[in-house]
Parts: C-alpha cells; structure tokens; sequence
C-alpha cells in the first residue's frame, strides 16, 4: 500500500520539483524519484575551495514586480528566503563581436535609444525589429499567463518563421543582424532552424529585466522539495528508474536500480523523451512513438570552467559577457572543433558580503559531444589521465581566451575545474549531453513538438523538452503538464490571483 501513489514523478529537474508542488497541492500524493544524490538536474550545484558553483542556471529574466517569472515566482514561494541580485539595467549583458562591445538594456525602448546610438542609420530596422518582436510575444498566451485558447496544432507563422530569415529581411547592415541575435547562445540558436518566437520569447524574458540568485541554485531546488513534502509528497534520491512496465498501454508499475517497485495512477518523467524511451522495454510502446521520440533532434552540449580566484583580484561585473572572435554570433551553427574556442560567456557570482571583488567565475561555451564520446561508456570519476588532461587542456585555452579581455584572471587563479558534454549528460540523462534539449525547429514545427501527453495513457512529460526551456520555460511547461490533471487555466488563475 505505501508505495501507491496519485503521481510519480521521474527525475527532481526543475520541470519535476514544480510539478510535484503543483501538484502536491492539489491534494494528489506525489512521489518523485531522482537518480542523482543530489536533487535539481540543472540546479545542482558543487562546493570547492569554501565556493560554491552554479552548473546550470546563472541567471533569470522578468523577475521585476509584475512580470511573468515574477508572478511565478510567487506563486512557488521562490521569494520566500531566496536573494535574488538585479544586473545592470543600461546593460545587463554585453556582446563583445568582431572586437567592438554592444550592451544590452532592459526594456525595448532603451533597446531601441542603444541601438540607435550604435547604427544611426537603421533606426526604420531598429524599429521594425522591436514591433515585430513584440508583436510575436503578443501570440504566445499561455507566456502572458493568459487563459489557455490557443492549440500548438493551429500553426500560426509565428513557429515557421526563422530568426536570421526575418533579421536579414529588415536590414542589409551585417553588424546589425549579428546585434540583434547576438543572445542566441542561451538558446543554443541554429540559423537555418531556430524559429522567431523562441528568440523573441527568450529576449523578452532577459530585457524585461534580469538578476542573479544570490548563493547556490540548490536554494531554489530545496524551497520546491521542502513545499512538496510539507503537502505531504515523497522524494526518493539517489535511485534511478530503470524500468517503466506496461500492460495494455498503460504503465503499471515504476522499477528502481535499487530493487523497488512503486505503483502510480498517473507518470510524469521529467526525464528528456529519448531518454525515457530507454526505461520502457521494446513492442511494450507503438513503435512509431518510440521512433519519434528517439529522433528528435538536439541543442549543441556546453563545455564550462569553474573558477576560483584569489581574493580581491576579480572586480565583480554586474552583467555577463559574452565574446566573439569573429564576426558571427550564431556559433553553434559555425562550430568548428579546429578554432575551439571561438567564444564564452562569462558569468560571476555575487559577492556575498555585498563587496567589490567576487571570488568565482565561470566560462561557459559549446562544445559537441563528438569530442568526448570516446570516453562516454568508462565510469564517471574512472575515465582515466587522457579524459583528464583533455579537459584541463581545453579549460586552459578558454581561460587564456578569456584572459584577452580581462587580464587580471593571468596570475590570480586558484583552482578551475570544468565540465564537458558528459558530465551533461551524465548528471542529467540528456542526450550527448544537450544543453537545451530537444531543439525547435521552424522548417517543421510540428514534428519538433512535445506534448505534455503521450501515446501512453498514463505517461506524461513535463520540462525544458515540452514547450521552451529555461527557467522561464520550464515553469510553464509544468503548468500545462499538471494543467492535464487539474486544468491549465486554473492554475493561471490561481498565479494571476497571487499577491
Ligand atoms: C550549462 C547550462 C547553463 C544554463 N543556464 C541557464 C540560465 O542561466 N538561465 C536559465 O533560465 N536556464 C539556463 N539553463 C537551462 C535550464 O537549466 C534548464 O532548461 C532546466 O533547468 C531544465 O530543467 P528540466 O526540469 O527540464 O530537467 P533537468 O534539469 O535536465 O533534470 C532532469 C532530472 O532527471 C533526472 N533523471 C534522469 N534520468 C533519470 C532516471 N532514470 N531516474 C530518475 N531520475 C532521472 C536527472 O538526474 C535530473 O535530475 C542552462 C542549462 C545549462 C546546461
């Protein structure tokens, strides 16, 4: 009897924890199993040197009164014990392209004054841009926390439009195209795929306003389990899923590494779907919903540094910076292994007494998988000198890259340590390690779609894969995934009723 449960939720990424609390509140009895010692997926964080290290999310959007994140936010009780620290509001990231520095400005028509002061002849571009973009932000309801009408069958030209198609329509100036598309590396941007709702979805979300969380991820992780045991949810860690088994297409029972069984009306994996397709044994699923779900293609993996410094060395930069070597900002479409790196962005931590010097950084970029997979089926920690000495060969490079623009890191580096597309993969169960997952595609819309439904009746998917990934996105992917047990529009109210 005790391990009968309402819902089962595989995997404590965010998609997981916030549709446990979701859910948990609303009288179901969650259980949520994590594989890792450690809940979060992307929140998960690491302590070295007295520091502690962010992997997966160094930054959030529309956190001011009023915006989106900021009334999920409260609806989650994410404000409650949680700092979180506002960038620079005239230039919250900074794009260094072709050696020249652009800043970004929260709100659009401080955009538009910046963009106007750094190409005085384009402002019919500029404009034409900013209308556009928010136009498409308009479409998107359920990313305005609007009642749920729209059906992503109903393919609108928002998903099949293309972000560099529609840049290089308003303006011949190849500086300007590159500006305008210059945050494409937190979406992981393709140019002939990424559609123009998610890069004007992703930059509405960082220019409505952007902060820091003050202290580890982890917080963020532990404020979501603490709601879902408090309504009387159970989280299970350090135990992966091994198996989903099903009768007449219908899971009936979730098996662990460890030996459990557990039973559970309803499934949710917070697990990428490719991944999840590994749980469940051949001819128990339609092969074609298999098929679809182990095609799908995905974002480009990341190679980070993880950086101590020496006290009082590193002024703290209350925005990142993202460099290019050349003249192209859409680096996962022009990755060449040979010119690695060509690229970072650098992230700092703020400084916890409030003072000048921070004393961690990170270096985060692309890498593919390819590079690594030579060392993918060797155990975690046991993947031998060569694996070793390639990742402090490639830190060293991003480092020495890093260190054109800022000199102070030559001599006043403690200890780095990095990740590559297999700890992404290792520590989340994405894919070659994906940074986003599963990758939008605007040629075909709907066969880059995931529904929070699947051909399993009682199997559902929620995070980054459903929807958008992000924060942001996340959120909202879990809101239509629960929506499915007690109606999205619901919840919606519930959010926009908060104070
Ligand atoms: C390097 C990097 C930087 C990023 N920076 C930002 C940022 O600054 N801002 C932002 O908004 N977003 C950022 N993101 C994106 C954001 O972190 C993700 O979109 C989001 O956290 C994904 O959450 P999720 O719930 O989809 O799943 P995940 O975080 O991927 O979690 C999946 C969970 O499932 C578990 N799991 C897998 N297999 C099993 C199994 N068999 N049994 C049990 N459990 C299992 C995993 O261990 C993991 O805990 C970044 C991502 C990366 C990789």
């Amino acid at each position: 009897m005790t391990n009968k449960y309402d819902t089962i939720i595989i995997g404590s990424g965010l998609g997981g924890l916030l549709s446990g609390v979701i859910l948990s509140r609303k009288g179901h009895k969650v259980l949520i199993i994590e594989k890792n010692h450690q809940i979060g997926g992307s929140l998960q964080s690491f302590r070295r040197k007295n520091c502690d290290f962010s992997t997966g999310m160094h930054y959030v959007g529309s956190l001011d009164e009023g915006q989106t994140l900021n009334k999920l936010f409260k609806y989650f009780n994410l404000f409650d014990g949680i700092k979180y620290h506002r960038l620079d509001e005239t230039g919250f990231d900074i794009f260094n392209i072709g050696g020249k520095e652009y800043k970004f400005p929260f709100g659009f028509d401080n955009f538009k004054k910046k963009m106007n002061e750094y190409f005085p002849d384009e402002s019919e571009a500029i404009d034409a841009y900013v209308n556009e973009i928010q136009r498409t932000i308009k479409t998107q309801d359920i990313y305005l926390l609007k009642n749920q009408n729209q059906k992503i069958e109903n393919i609108n030209k928002y998903l099949t439009l293309n972000t560099w198609d529609f840049v290089k329509s308003i303006t011949d100036n190849q500086r300007l195209q590159q500006v305008l598309t210059a945050l494409n590396f937190v979406y992981a941007g393709e140019k002939s795929k990424s559609p123009l709702y998610i890069h004007a979805l992703v930059n509405n979300h960082f220019m409505s306003s952007s902060y820091r969380i003050v202290g580890s991820t982890t917080q963020v992780a532990d404020k979501l389990a603490d709601q879902i045991l408090k309504n009387g949810g159970k989280i299970v860690k350090n135990n992966a899923v091994k198996n989903l088994v099903i009768e007449n297409d219908s899971i009936t029972a979730v098996e662990t590494c460890d030996g459990s069984t557990f039973i559970g009306k309803n499934i949710i994996s917070n697990v990428h779907p490719a991944t999840t397709m590994d749980l469940i044994a051949k001819d128990s699923i339609k092969k074609s919903f298999r098929a679809r779900m182990k095609r799908k293609e995905n974002t480009i993996s990341a190679f980070a540094v993880h950086i101590v410094m020496k006290e009082n060395t590193f002024k703290y930069r209350n925005h990142n910076y993202n460099f290019y070597k050349g003249e192209d900002v859409w680096y996962a479409s022009n990755y060449d292994s040979n010119k690695w790196p060509e690229h970072y962005f650098m992230h700092c931590s703020v400084p916890k007494d409030g003072g000048e010097y921070t004393n961690t950084l990170g270096l985060l970029t692309h890498m593919l998988y390819e590079e690594v997979e030579q060392w993918a089926e060797l155990p975690i920690n046991k993947r031998g000198k060569d694996y070793k000495d390639f990742k402090t060969k490639k830190a060293k490079e991003l480092i020495e890259l890093a260190t054109l623009q800022f000199p102070e890191l030559k001599d006043n580096i403690i200890d780095f340590t990095a990740s590559t597309p297999l700890t992404y993969k290792d520590y989340l169960g994405s894919p070659k390690g994906s940074m986003y997952g599963t990758m939008r595609d605007c040629n075909n819309p709907v066969g880059s779609y995931i529904s929070p439904r699947t051909k399993v009746n009682n199997l559902y998917f929620t995070g980054q894969n459903i929807n958008l990934h992000g924060i942001l996105g996340v959120s909202l992917s879990a809101i239509l995934t629960c929506g499915e047990f007690v109606g999205t529009n619901s919840i919606l109210k519930e959010i926009n009723d908060e104070k």
